[in-house]
């Protein structure tokens, strides 16, 4: 059985055929996503890296990963953030778009469609840290926001926490300080107005650093305000994580995103006030450790979706 699992992004979409094993069997495809020339542009666009990765490979069906609030059983976007177009002169949010339709009807495949973070946590969970076996799988992407899931497994199969209308879990919108910074989504004192990428470059604003992939390198280098920088970002970081520990009690806590390759900067300290935060008998059952699938979770959950609809 092979599938195509897809990663629908801001700027990019990715598509590549999976096998059953969850590997990668075919060319990657990767072209603009044109999210925010309106939906039918998106969608064909969707449509065309499909098409060109599933070319010659038999599969069977597509899932794809996207960032917003997926309602699976209508095969709807309700609701994306990055995604819209541009009326007059002003960002037009698009809401209610029916997708797994129309992208079906044009490859000719059953589509599955879900969010991204939950996706790429059943990525992580089964073809990455979790190893298809783990209790609970935590998942937290550190970018420019903070993708998160949780994966409950269970004997004969795995599911992703979904919640109500799709809509879990927002673990970075849980408010880790009472009034603090501002968060893109409104409210202050988020977890991704700490551990996002403003959030750590704010710790280090006087240090003159862009990127994390910048700090990581000041700090490489034994620039000690970015050393502290990192560390102080690890202290914010161990904050979520303990709450996440306390809730969920994970047997895994995966760490991925582009911020978690500067893992050896900030994980000591995110680790050391996770565990003096959370329940010492629940703690002592977790492992955090950073996500083995950093590139590919997406596309690979969506596969995981595609291939439990395929059987
Ligand atoms: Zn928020």
């Amino acid at each position: 059985v092979r599938v195509i699992g897809v990663d629908l992004g801001g700027t990019n979409v990715r598509a590549a055929p999976v096998s059953e094993a969850g590997v990668l069997c075919g060319p990657r495809i990767e072209i603009p996503s044109k999210a925010r020339e309106g939906a039918a542009a998106c969608i064909g666009a969707v449509c065309d890296a499909i098409l060109s990765a599933s070319r010659g490979q038999g599969a069977s069906a597509v899932g794809i990963a996207i960032p917003g609030h997926i309602d699976a059983d209508s095969g709807k976007v309700l609701w994306a953030p990055n995604f819209g177009e541009t009326v007059n002169g002003e960002f037009i949010h698009r809401r209610d778009i029916p997708f797994s339709g129309p992208v079906s009807e044009a490859v000719g495949m059953p589509v599955f469609i879900g969010n991204d973070a939950n996706l790429a946590a059943i990525g992580e969970y089964r073809f990455g840290s979790g190893k298809g076996t783990a209790s609970c799988l935590v998942l937290l992407t550190l970018g420019t926001g903070i993708g998160s899931g949780v994966v409950l497994g269970r004997p004969a199969h795995s599911e992703v926490l979904v919640g109500h209308l799709g809509g879990a879990v927002e673990f970075g919108h849980h408010i880790i300080v009472d009034g603090g910074e501002l968060c893109g989504c409104g409210a202050r004192g988020c977890f991704e107005a700490y551990c996002g990428t403003a959030g750590l470059l704010r710790l280090a604003s006087e240090l003159g650093a862009q990127t994390p992939k910048a700090l990581a390198n000041l700090a490489e280098n034994g620039d000690a305000g970015a050393q502290e920088a990192w560390r102080r970002y690890g202290h914010y970081l161990g904050i979520g994580i303990g709450n996440a520990v306390n809730i969920f009690a994970p047997e895994v806590v995966a760490i991925g995103g582009q911020i978690s390759k500067a893992a050896k900067w900030f994980l000591p300290e995110a680790l050391r006030v996770a565990e003096s935060n959370s329940i010492g008998s629940i703690w002592a059952g977790v492992r955090v450790v950073v996500a083995e699938e950093l590139e590919d979770a997406g596309i690979l959950g969506a596969a995981a979706l595609a291939l439990g609809a395929a059987r």
